[in-house]
């Protein structure tokens, strides 16, 4: 198959409505990362996703809508939390997990009774979903166990031959995956965080509770409420370390790291940020010191260049967890399998 990348416009979105709406998959810009879009209502093109991911039959697929008025059917209830959490951040970055309905096929949902829903605030997907005509269940455009795609050119690298169109709208704004809260409960969960970050969720409702699993692994027996938690994501085939603490100690800890990981014969990089002096030693830039954001927007890239250039081993700047940088963390964390130096 060959896998054709255009640009968003009334033909393309038309081409990629029909692909959909017969059973197959396209790749579907977002303001988080790419997406490999299916029709949520259709079991058998949800199961060609796990197919052209190589995803876990037991890791759930996130349903897109365009409208509000789009939720009610797909869910049993919407608790009163999970309501103003959606007013408040709808369009947007947010994945809200509700009791599911019937209508979404055990094959989208990995088999649970409850169903994550998201309003993306991207026109593509949203102009895309319309076209369609139906609920889209869209997991990240990556193939299982590598970095997100937050441009076309990624999730083409990954999905090549596998699918027939990607819709090419730029780089994602967000570049991390939506934040996935637990809304069932009544005190609503961040199970992944992103770009609507606990602060956010604490103004709007006063109180606001994240999994322990956001910055530490699942131990052996340990029960993940999210499954995507208990596998090894965003792995870079380098060995990846992060560095924690004062700023000048970090650049000094990195510095001696790499100095002696290249006398041994490594192919080291570092990912750091512009304001900070490494010495003209290889450095992939995670965008401006204070800006989480441009962090969030660049890692994933971050984390394809290592592997392309064949780096052994990345040393990484960990970012503050305030506000957005909470999801650059996680994301890092598990691209080093949580191997941090608090220097
Ligand atoms: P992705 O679509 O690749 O961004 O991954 C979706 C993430 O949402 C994964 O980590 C899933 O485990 C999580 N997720 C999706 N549906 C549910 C659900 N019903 N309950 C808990 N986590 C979910
Ligand atoms: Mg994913």
């Amino acid at each position: 198959m060959k896998t054709q990348v255009l640009p968003v416009t009334e033909s393309s979105l038309a081409m990629a409505a029909k692909i959909i709406n017969d059973g197959g998959l396209v790749g579907m810009p977002t303001e988080t990362v790419y997406g490999l879009a299916a029709n949520a209502l259709n079991a058998q093109a949800a199961l060609r996703v796990f197919e052209a991911k190589g995803r876990p039959a037991d890791n759930p697929l996130i349903v897109h809508a365009a409208e509000v008025e789009e939720i009610p059917p797909l869910v049993r209830a919407i608790p009163e939390a999970a309501r103003r959490l959606m007013d408040a951040f709808w369009p947007g970055p947010m994945t809200l997990i509700l009791p599911k309905a019937d209508c979404i096929p055990k094959e989208v949902s990995a088999g649970l009774d409850t169903v994550g829903i998201r309003l993306p605030k991207s026109r593509a997907a949203r102009a895309l979903i319309r076209a369609a005509g139906c609920p889209i269940a869209a997991p990240s455009g990556n193939r299982s166990g590598r970095p997100s795609p937050t441009t076309a050119q990624h999730m083409l690298e990954d999905m090549d031959g596998r699918i027939p169109l990607i819709l090419d709208d730029g780089p994602c704004e967000v570049g991390v995956e939506s934040s996935v809260i637990d809304a069932t409960g009544e005190v609503p969960v961040i199970l992944r965080p992103g770009g609507i970050t606990p602060e956010m969720v604490q103004a709007v409702l006063g109180r606001v509770s994240v999994d322990e699993h956001v910055m530490s692994p699942l131990a052996e027996g340990d029960v993940a409420r999210s499954p995507g938690m208990k596998y090894r994501h965003y792995a870079p085939k380098a060995k990846t370390v992060i560095f924690e603490g004062e700023r000048d100690r970090v650049i000094a800890a990195i510095c001696a790291r790499y100095d002696a990981a290249t006398a041994a014969g490594e192919r080291v990089a570092i990912l750091g940020f512009d304001e900070h002096d490494f010495g003209g030693r290889t450095r992939i830039s995670l965008g401006h010191a204070g800006h989480p954001q441009d962090a969030a927007a660049r890692l994933f890239a971050a984390l394809r260049e290592l592997d392309e250039r064949g780096e052994t081993l990345a040393l990484c700047e960990a970012v503050d967890t305030a506000g957005i940088g909470l999801a650059v963390m996680n994301r890092m964390g598990r691209a080093a399998a949580f191997d941090i130096e608090h220097v």
